[in-house]
């Protein structure tokens, strides 16, 4: 099958990757040169814009940073729609909201093609071991076309139609979001109050408090004091904005996802915008004079 793949940034690039070594023959197209240079190195061929992406394969994944880049992408000059011919799949796995991917299924659903929603979570590194949890919003017999290229990036879970992938993957990145947030402030607040930031580290994981927020951030990023992405700042950001918007559009109040919004903002308006969302605490440890280091202990 012959696959194309847009957007190589700090997921897309290991999954083209692993597409490559999966044997199939890949088109990759990003506005980053460098990114597609070094795909090119890997054995991708180059093309010059989605339109011609999309004249070329059967199947093309997106991976692109938010719905106006993806709508962009889509509809814009040298967009894909212009290259899309029945029987195709268009598979985004960006993370948007579902109302953004409904409107692209109907644009590419009119050439009589088929699109998923595919949006992932398992960061950098699961995009690498191509170990990525992909949650598939789309019909049966589309998602089960996709299923062989989608293997290779990680364990699809079918939720339901379009939209309804985005749909969980907010829920999932609103939890996200809040717990990285609650995290910094709790362990600024323990060196406050005297605690080492390895005691505090090696009680809380086996307690109540724990989470993925913890595990994964605060050995590798808070404590080292590297907060290269990562899961960057912006698209967290982004990821809270999708849900403030979903719970406005459904009447649903969202006083926790709002706050913790607030705190990202807080970290953009500092410049933290690209680094790794672990990188929020320096917002508390630049106002209150403290650092969370230390070494690692397993
Ligand atoms: P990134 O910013 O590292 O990469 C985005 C890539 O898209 C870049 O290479 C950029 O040059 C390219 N791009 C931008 N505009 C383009 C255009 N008009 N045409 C073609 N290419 C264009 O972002 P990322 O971290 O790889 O995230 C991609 C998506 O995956 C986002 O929606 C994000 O929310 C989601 N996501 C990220 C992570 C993570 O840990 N980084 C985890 C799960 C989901």
């Amino acid at each position: 099958m012959i696959i194309g793949f847009i957007g190589l940034g700090a997921m897309g690039k290991p999954m083209a990757h692993n597409l490559i070594k999966a044997n199939f023959q890949l088109n990759v197209f990003d506005v980053n040169e460098k990114a597609v240079e070094e795909l090119v190195l890997l054995g991708a061929e180059k093309c010059s814009s989605p339109q011609e992406i999309a004249k070329k394969c059967e199947l093309v994944i997106t991976m692109l940073p938010n719905a106006k880049i993806v709508e962009s992408v889509m509809l814009g000059d040298g967009g894909m729609l212009a290259g899309i011919k029945a029987g195709q799949i268009i598979v985004d796995m960006s993370s948007v909201a579902p109302h953004t991917t409904k409107k692209m299924a109907q644009f590419v659903e009119k050439k009589g093609a088929k699109y998923i929603d595919a949006p992932v979570s398992g960061g950098v590194s699961g995009a690498t071991a191509g170990t990525l949890t992909i949650m598939v919003g789309g019909h049966q017999e589309t998602v089960a076309k996709a299923r062989p290229v989608l293997d290779k990036l990680g364990r699809i879970q079918h939720i339901g139609e379009v939209g309804a992938g985005d749909a969980v993957k907010i829920v999932n990145n609103l939890l996200l979001g809040a717990n990285m947030a609650a995290v910094a402030e709790a362990l600024v607040l323990g060196v406050k109050a005297g605690l080492k930031p390895e005691t505090m580290y090696n009680i809380i994981k086996s307690s109540s408090g724990r989470s993925y927020a913890l595990e994964a951030k605060m050995p590798n990023f808070i404590l080292k004091g590297e907060f290269a992405p990562g899961f960057a700042v912006d698209l967290q950001y982004k990821d809270l904005e999708l849900a403030v918007e979903t719970g406005k559009n459904l009447g649903v109040p969202m006083p926790v996802t709002n706050s913790a919004q607030q705190v990202y903002e807080m970290a953009r308006a500092k410049g933290l915008g690209r680094e790794d969302i672990s990188a929020i605490i320096k917002v508390w440890e630049d106002l209150l004079n403290v650092q969370v280091r230390g070494d690692v202990i397993e």
